[in-house]
């Protein structure tokens, strides 16, 4: 997820990394990290992703964002920064919808239903298991990165959102 984007030119040609708006691979499910893979290829394949995140001024990165089609996940919150493997919500709480942005769709921008609280159980880069509280804006940067592991962008949400609006208001048929 984005907070600004970036505009030097330099920015451009780093942006030609990141996956984006039709790769087949943004919506597919990404599979799960293996226990052998835990370790420190692990840990630079982290590092690599805080540094996109931070160049390209996310707030989040999903692996499927840099071509890494398993479940992992960087997030940002308030200068903490939490590397996550097969992450998943246990518990979840309240509701909030944040305008999000994408650096995988960049300039689309929409406010997603999500929950306000949520409790986060996920791996670390060592294989050991973490659970952690988010709320708010950090709850949402989490909840949009999971969303990219089950292949879930922002124009899923836009078409979801759509078809809900169109479903709750019919249009009058017309009489010829
Ligand atoms: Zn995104």
């Amino acid at each position: 997820m984005e907070l600004s984007l970036a505009n030097s030119s330099v920015m451009e040609a780093y942006r030609t990394f990141i996956v984006k708006y039709d790769d087949p691979r943004l919506i597919q499910k990404s599979k799960n990290v293996e226990d052998h893979e835990f370790g420190l290829n692990l840990e630079i394949t982290f590092q690599s992703m805080i540094q996109i995140m931070h160049q390209e001024r996310g707030c989040g990165l999903a692996g499927v964002q840099i071509g890494d089609m398993r479940r992992i996940l960087v997030a940002s919150d308030r200068g903490n920064v939490f590397c996550m493997a097969n992450p998943q919500i246990v518990k979840r709480s309240g509701e909030t919808k944040v305008m999000e942005g994408c650096l995988s769709f960049p300039g689309l921008q929409i406010a997603v239903p999500r929950s306000r609280f949520i409790t986060v159980e996920y791996k670390n880069e060592q294989g050991i298991t973490k659970t952690v509280e988010f709320k708010d804006f950090a709850a949402v940067v989490v909840q949009h990165e999971m969303d990219h592991l089950d292949g879930v962008t922002l124009r899923t949400h836009q078409k979801r959102i759509a078809e809900a609006r169109s479903a709750n208001c019919p249009r009058k048929k017309r009489k010829n």
